[in-house]
Order: structure tokens, then C-alpha cells, then sequence
């Protein structure tokens, strides 16, 4: 048996150092607003090598705020990919914005450069590539488009903390980058969490206001903003894991070293890493043609697995009716194709080599 995603390894690294955290903030009284989210947000902004980092209420909400920051909103087109998690989509809806998709590069199964070029208009105002898995897109292009037709860019890396594309932390390219706590991802939380890294100190300013209540001042409000902080408690067990992060990534690099090795035997697709990327494996995701009847055999032996995603956005019935005269030919057939396999900090080499000979069976 080998789950597909197990938190307990990890936590049992960490777990003394946090519940002395925890008490330390329960103790404080100060829940909201206090020194861990100010300590967390410079150590994440080191960490990334920017000058802000702003701790928000999730993922979703720092696309959200990012979005809103940049000055993106009703009559602008966002360029993004149809595969991701709907989080990506709906931050371009809610912030009053039109989503444009564009087919994603069949290898990386992130967007494609040159099919996001092709779809550019007059009304296009951002550009929101995903790092999808934990590995970097391409972002040299999109910086450069970006350039060309004065858009912004802004990062997904909710599935990314500690990505890096040529030495530059994924949450320093573009005007923001987007991470999310959830306790799955490669920084997880305890709960709900989000960070926007950025260089801008105007984006930077934008976001403190609007996820808080739009204030600068308390009781004084100059625009329409959002409850949208990041806890105490969240930001002090977030300071102690990210002390950990790299560690915790390089047992994710680990498991996947011995994936690559093994499964690339058996004519599975394994991740392609790009020139210059640190992948860190958010997801270890195969391709192959006999992925549903790989999946069930898996389910059989206890081996857990999962399609992330199973249907491309375009068509979600949410917003099908929009794109229905739509096609993404690459996006459709991966996700026909993609599994993603057991990958957790803490995962040992037996248990890695456990998912190896069932799938080695089973095909
Ligand atoms: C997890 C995720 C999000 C949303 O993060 P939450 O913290 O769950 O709101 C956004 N985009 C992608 C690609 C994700 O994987």
C-alpha cells in the first residue's frame, strides 16, 4: 500500500518546533495581523529573492488580489491554460476579466508559448501561465511577449514553492507570482493559506489594501476590498516548514529520480524537464495510452493514483458554453493520458520502488 499523498512523514519532522510555535501564538492572543505573518512574509520574500511577499487567505485569492493589483478587470483578456486546476479560471472571472485559452506544449504539459503568442489581441491585458506539476514554464517567452504588447504577467506557482527557472525562484519572474499553502502542496499549511511574491511596490501596496478590508488605516476604507489575510497560526507553522522546504523537496526529487529511472524502461512518458529547470514535483505525472486500465489495476493493489486533470477547463460545464466552438487538441489528449503517481516529502525509496514493480506488473 502506498497513498497517493501522505502528510504524516513530514509533520512528524516538524512537529515538535510547531505545536512550541502554535502555543507561542495561542499564548500571544494575536491572531490575525501579528509578528509571524510580518517574520513569514520577509523570510518568503528572501526566500524568492524579491521585495515583497503578502500573505493572503489561499491560492485562489492571490490570483484573485494579483490580478486586481495589476489593474486587471471588466473588458481585459487573460491569456491562460486550459489545464490547470479551476482555481486559475476562476480568479479571471472574478476579477471581472475574459479567459483566453491558448494549447499547452505536449512534453511539459505547460502553456505553450507560441499558441499563447497566436491568441494575443488588442484587449489583451495579462498573460497567466501555470507552472503546472512543480516545474517552470517557459517564462523567457512570456517575459518577452509581455514586453512586446505591454502585458503583465503573472505567475501560478501554486504547485511550485521552490521551482526555480535558470537559478530565479519561479515567484520572482513576471510582476507577481501566486503560491498557495494548501496542505498538499509543496509548502503546505495546516489549513488554507496564499502568498503573491512581487518586486512592484505599487502591486505590493495594491494587495496589502484589498486583502484587508481595503484600509490603509483602520476604519478608513478607500476601495472595495476583501477579508483575505493569512492567520497567525498558519504563518507560524508556514516559518518553521520553510525552514524545511528544501529538504522536503529534495526527498519529492528523490522519489522522482527513481521514477524517472524505472518507469522510462517500461515506454512510460515521464516528466520532461526543460533546459535550466528545478522541477520539485508538486506532482510526479506520466503519460501513457493505457492510463485508465493502469489506474484501476493501481486502485486494485492499493497504490494510490490520480488524474490530475480529467477535464481540460474549456470544457467544464461552468464555462463550456463559451468555448464550445473551442479546441485544444494537445490539452484534450493529455488529459486522456496523464496519472499522477504517489509523491510526498518523506516517501521512502521501499515504497517508491513498491509503485515501480506494481505498475511494471500491471503493464
Ligand atoms: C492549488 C491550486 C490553486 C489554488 O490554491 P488554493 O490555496 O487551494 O486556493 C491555484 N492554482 C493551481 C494550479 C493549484 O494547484
Amino acid at each position: 500500500m502506498v497513498p497517493l499523498f501522505d502528510p504524516h512523514p513530514q509533520h512528524a519532522r516538524v512537529r515538535t518546533e510547531v505545536v512550541q510555535a502554535v502555543n507561542e501564538v495561542l499564548d500571544s492572543g494575536q491572531f490575525i495581523m501579528g509578528p509571524n505573518v510580518q517574520n513569514f512574509e520577509d523570510e518568503a520574500a528572501v526566500y524568492h529573492g524579491v521585495k515583497h511577499a503578502i500573505g493572503v487567505a489561499s491560492g485562489t485569492d492571490a490570483l484573485l488580489l494579483a490580478l486586481l493589483a495589476a489593474g486587471v478587470g471588466e473588458g481585459d483578456e487573460v491569456i491562460t491554460s486550459p489545464f490547470t486546476f479551476i482555481a486559475t479560471l476562476e480568479a479571471i472571472y472574478q476579477c471581472g476579466a475574459t479567459a483566453v485559452f491558448a494549447d499547452i506544449d505536449p512534453a511539459t504539459m505547460n502553456l505553450d508559448p507560441d499558441a499563447t503568442a497566436s491568441v494575443v489581441t488588442e484587449r489583451t491585458r495579462a498573460v497567466l501561465p501555470v507552472h503546472l506539476f512543480g516545474q517552470a514554464a517557459d517564462m523567457k517567452p512570456f517575459l518577452e511577449l509581455g514586453q512586446k504588447h505591454n502585458l503583465r504577467v503573472i505567475g501560478d506557482c501554486a504547485q511550485a514553492f521552490g521551482a526555480r527557472y535558470h537559478g530565479t525562484s519561479v515567484g520572482a519572474l513576471g510582476d507577481a507570482g501566486c503560491f498557495s499553502f494548501f496542505p498538499t502542496k509543496n509548502l503546505g499549511g495546516y489549513g488554507d493559506g496564499g502568498l503573491i511574491t512581487t518586486d512592484s511596490d505599487e502591486l505590493a501596496d495594491a494587495v496589502r489594501v484589498l486583502r484587508n478590508h481595503g484600509s490603509r488605516t483602520r476604519y478608513y476604507h478607500d476601495v472595495v476590498g476583501y477579508n483575505s489575510r493569512l492567520d497567525e497560526v498558519q504563518a507560524a507553522a508556514l516559518r518553521i516548514k520553510l525552514r524545511h522546504l528544501e529538504e522536503f523537496n529534495e526527498s519529492r526529487r528523490a522519489v522522482a529520480a527513481i521514477y524517472d529511472q524505472e518507469l522510462s524502461k517500461l515506454g512510460i512518458r515521464t516528466p520532461k524537464i526543460l533546459d535550466g529547470c528545478h522541477h520539485v514535483y508538486g506532482q510526479y505525472t506520466i503519460l501513457l495510452s493505457e492510463r485508465d486500465r493502469l489506474r484501476d489495476a493501481l486502485q486494485q493493489r492499493d497504490i494510490g493514483s490520480a488524474i490530475y486533470y480529467p477535464v481540460p477547463l474549456h470544457r467544464q460545464s461552468v464555462c463550456r458554453d463559451t468555448f464550445q466552438e473551442l479546441s485544444f487538441p494537445v490539452c484534450e489528449q493529455v488529459a486522456e493520458e496523464c496519472l499522477s503517481l504517489p509523491m510526498f516529502p518523506g516517501m521512502t525509496e521501499a515504497q517508491a520502488r513498491e509503485v515501480v514493480a506494481a505498475v511494471a506488473e500491471v503493464l
